[in-house]
């Protein structure tokens, strides 16, 4: 049976901007890529029904998922106006645990516990709580989205993937997620813009076109 590569996002778009290249090369050497959307992500476009954004949005991640060869994704649908509410982090967080030991990842990839964006963070923390309970181990990897300041990433070991041979499926997903850089055009989108910054700059640190860059937290 192939292992599975459990990616965790709080919404959808995060889980390409961030390992989108690493998850589709190990799509490509046969691991089983899933991943995992936390919250409905209803506040991203405020002219529109709740309903027709978390459609949207879903449907996009689906696409994206296809493109990057991965198998399926899970919508935990926490809202994110009530992300303050801890009853409803706790709802998803047992959801995510259920996922957790069902799939029994070899690795998960998930948001920085330094992220400027507290959603991200609240994610972050409860896949390390689960994990940090479960009785076999799995390895934690934290990816960026559009934090430019990081504190406590150098105590962390770094997984750095060469992505140049995925990076144009990166591109290609990227672009499934209209709802979110329309307006302002693909590149123009800011966290693209720092995805695209970031993996050329740890491309060349790396001796290579393009490289995403992981923490190990667990
Ligand atoms: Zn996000």
């Amino acid at each position: 049976m192939a292992k599975t590569i459990l990616i965790i996002a709080a919404h959808s778009d995060d889980q390409i901007i961030g390992p989108g290249g690493a998850a589709a090369k190990y799509a490509e050497e046969g691991f089983d890529v899933k991943t995992i959307i936390f919250t409905k992500g209803e506040v991203a476009m405020p002219h529109f029904k709740e309903e027709i954004i978390v459609d949207t949005r879903e449907r996009e991640s689906i696409r994206a998922d296809k493109v990057i060869g991965g198998k399926g994704v899970k919508f935990l649908k926490v809202p994110e106006k009530d992300i303050n509410k801890e009853v409803e982090i706790y709802k998803g967080k047992n959801k995510l645990e259920k996922i957790i030991k069902k799939l029994r990842p070899v690795k998960i990839f998930t948001h920085a516990p330094d992220d400027a964006h507290p959603i991200h963070r609240k994610t972050v923390s409860a896949v390390l709580e689960i994990v940090d309970e479960l009785s076999w181990k799995t390895e934690v990897y934290s990816f960026e989205i559009w934090n430019p300041f990081r504190f406590t990433a150098n105590k962390h070991p770094k997984l750095v993937v060469d992505t140049s041979k995925t990076f144009d499926k990166k591109l290609k997903a990227l672009k499934c997620f209209k709802s979110q850089f329309s307006l302002h055009g693909i590149f123009n989108y800011f966290p693209v813009m720092t995805m695209y910054i970031k993996n050329t700059i740890n491309g060349r640190k790396h001796n290579t076109k393009y490289a995403e860059v992981f923490y190990r937290l667990r």
